[in-house]
């Protein structure tokens, strides 16, 4: 149920509303606009005709339903956009952003040499992954801490935030010390004690959409993370399984327009993993830009051919730099053909 406030409702009344919600059973999650703020209750166990009553409650102005199953995600609760700020970078605003980097941490070198081209070349947050959930155990699993460091000493140098998948409850804490941002892989998008771990972490959160979990779905996995306590979530759009082969995931560029209507949180898109192939990198990266992304991820390595994981979605140095420029020309967009009369 969404209680908004009367535009001139004092703090006093907006405490004595909370307060009576969580009397009647619910959680109050108390949202500040321009404007108003409104009050969202959200719960299973409350006591429902109690909490209606709450329309005669002083500085109430009305209370709402909220018809989707995701409460605090929902644009119902939440006109305005989140913004996300990840290590002073802000996700969700009237810009787009990059994130890049290779998928693992494999050396020193490697990662310093990419942090560096991707920073020259304007991303604005460095990725890499230290623990890497593979579908075979035989597998390059990352490098764990020793990666953590390396990102660490990454972000020194380029002044780059950090954002790194964690695969387990128990690496939270550690790898919460190194990352500016968490990353939920999209294998454990419904990873329920993950999720709820992650509620209690300090952190924003990037939730990758699991390849075979639909729009709903991405979006109350979001909802156990704020429901949980952390606003700060980014939803990525990686790509869903279909009948299509040729690609490694169907990117599924409709969900990026859908996900915007829906929920008040930023959306990025990761063409890397959307498509599994390169060479169509720069056309679904402008596609997900212009679908409405706050953001594009991808994968970057200095070669590709060598890498431990990815290799083949990974774009070198000069293909990011050459990327970078193509998003940024607004001419790339072709002109229409005007009819001839
Ligand atoms: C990754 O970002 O390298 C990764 C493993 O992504 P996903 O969880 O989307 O497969
Ligand atoms: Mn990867």
């Amino acid at each position: 149920m969404i209680v908004n406030m009367s535009r001139n409702a004092t703090q006093e009344q907006i405490d004595h509303v909370v307060e009576r919600i969580k009397e009647c059973g619910y959680q109050a999650h108390v949202i500040r606009g321009a404007e108003r703020t409104v009050i969202g209750a959200v719960g299973s166990n409350g006591r429902r005709s109690e909490l209606e009553a709450l329309q005669a409650a002083p500085g109430v102005e009305e209370l709402v339903p909220i018809s989707q199953p995701f409460k605090l995600v929902s644009r119902q609760l939440r006109q305005e956009r989140t913004i996300v700020n990840v290590g002073g970078v802000p996700i969700g605003g009237e810009h787009w952003i990059v994130m890049a980097g290779p998928c693992s941490v494999e050396s020193r070198e490697q990662l310093l040499a990419t942090a560096r081209a991707v920073r020259e070349a304007g991303g604005s947050i460095l990725r890499g992954g230290a623990y890497k959930p593979r579908t075979s155990p035989y597998d390059f699993q990352g490098l764990g801490v020793e990666a953590l460091e390396l990102l660490r000493e990454a972000r020194e140098e380029t002044g780059l935030p950090i954002v790194t998948e964690v695969m387990s409850t128990e690496d939270v804490d550690l790898v919460s010390d190194y990352a500016d941002m968490l990353q939920v892989g999209a294998r454990n998008m419904q990873n329920f004690p993950l999720l709820r771990r992650l509620a209690r972490a300090e952190k924003p959160i990037l939730l990758k959409r699991s390849p075979s979990a639909t729009v709903k779905e991405w979006l109350l996995a979001a909802e156990y993370l704020l429901s949980g306590g952390n606003a700060n979530v980014v939803l990525c759009e990686r790509g869903i399984k279909t009948f299509e082969s040729e690609l490694r995931n169907t990117f599924d560029l409709a969900a990026i327009a859908l996900a915007k209507e829906l929920s008040h949180l930023p959306v990025v898109a990761d063409p890397s993993h959307g498509t599994g192939r390169r060479i169509v990198i720069p056309a679904m990266s402008r596609a997900a830009i212009a679908a409405g992304a706050d953001g594009i991820m991808v994968e970057v390595h200095p070669c590709p051919e060598r890498a431990l994981s990815d290799g083949p979605q990974s774009l070198d140095l000069k293909a990011f730099a050459q990327l970078m420029e193509e998003l940024d020309r607004p001419e790339r967009t072709r002109a229409r053909a005007t009819a001839k009369v």
